[in-house]
C-alpha cells in the first residue's frame, strides 16, 4: 500500500501542475483514493491557490463526503470524485477540471472525436452529461457514473470535464491530452473540414502503446519543470479554469 505522505505529496504536486499548465486555478480540484483506507485526498476549492499547493493543504473526506481532516469544507462537487472511486476500481485518481477547449466540445453541438495519435484515449467518445447544475448531491453523483459508463471521460455541459485515471499520474497525463487533442481539433477545423481517428485507428493505437508507462514518463518530464516554474505565468492571467 502507498503511503498517505507519498499520495499526498503526489496531489500537491499534481496540483501546482495542472496550475502551471493553465488548467487549474479558482475553479476544480483533484483527488486520489486509498481503498485500503477508504480515505479520499482531495485539493481544495473555490478561494485556494492552486499553485502554490502544499501536502498539508489537502483535504481528507470518506465516501459519504464527510470531512476527516484540512481546514474548510470539501469542494461542493465532492460528489463527482467519491461517486468515481467507489464505483470503479480503475478511477483511484479523479480529475474535474473547467478546461478552456475541452470545455467547448460541452457547449458546441458537435461530437468531440480525437484528432491526433495522443488523443487515441479517448477513441471510445467523450458522454456528455446534459442537466445544467453542479453535481453537488450523491444522486447526482450516481446520474454521472450512469453517463460516464466504463469512458475514461466524462463532459459535463456548459461546465468542464472529468477525467478518470488508475494512478493521478495517468489523471494527469489523459487530461492533458484531452486539452491539447480539443485545441487541435478546434484549430484545425478553421482550415476546413477535420480528420478525426476512427474508434478502430484509436484502438489499433492503445494497442502498441502502454498508456500507464507514457504517464508516468510524462510525470517525471512535468514534475522537472514545475520545480523550476516561478509561478509566475508568462501571461500574468489567473484563468478561472
Ligand atoms: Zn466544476
Amino acid at each position: 500500500m502507498v503511503s498517505e505522505d507519498t499520495l499526498r505529496e503526489k496531489l500537491a504536486t499534481c496540483t501546482r501542475i495542472f496550475a502551471m499548465q493553465g488548467l487549474l486555478g479558482l475553479f476544480g480540484h483533484i483527488s486520489i483514493y486509498q481503498p485500503e483506507s477508504k480515505r479520499v485526498l482531495m485539493s481544495p476549492g473555490l478561494g485556494s491557490d492552486k499553485a502554490t499547493m502544499r501536502p498539508d493543504q489537502l483535504l481528507v473526506i470518506d465516501l459519504s463526503g464527510g470531512a476527516i481532516e484540512g481546514e474548510g469544507p470539501p469542494p461542493i462537487e465532492w460528489p463527482i470524485h467519491t461517486a468515481l472511486h467507489g464505483a470503479r476500481k480503475d478511477a483511484l485518481a479523479v480529475a474535474h477540471l473547467h478546461p478552456p477547449y475541452a470545455t467547448l466540445f460541452s457547449i458546441a453541438k458537435r461530437e468531440f472525436k480525437p484528432v491526433t495519435l495522443q488523443g487515441a484515449l479517448f477513441g471510445a467518445g467523450i458522454p456528455v452529461y446534459r442537466s445544467a447544475h453542479l453535481i453537488k448531491t450523491p444522486e447526482r453523483g450516481q446520474q454521472i457514473l450512469k453517463v460516464i459508463g466504463d469512458n475514461r471521460a466524462l463532459l459535463l455541459r456548459g461546465h468542464g470535464t472529468v477525467v478518470v485515471g488508475r494512478d493521478i499520474e495517468e489523471a494527469l497525463f489523459a487530461s492533458l491530452i484531452l486539452e491539447d487533442d480539443a485545441r487541435k481539433a478546434m484549430q484545425s477545423a478553421t482550415l476546413g473540414e477535420w480528420d478525426y481517428l476512427t474508434p478502430e485507428e484509436c484502438r489499433e493505437f492503445e494497442a502498441e502503446i502502454d498508456v500507464q508507462r507514457r504517464a508516468h514518463r510524462a510525470w517525471s518530464y512535468l514534475v522537472k519543470l514545475e520545480s523550476r516554474w516561478d509561478r509566475q505565468p508568462a501571461t500574468g492571467l489567473a484563468p478561472l479554469a
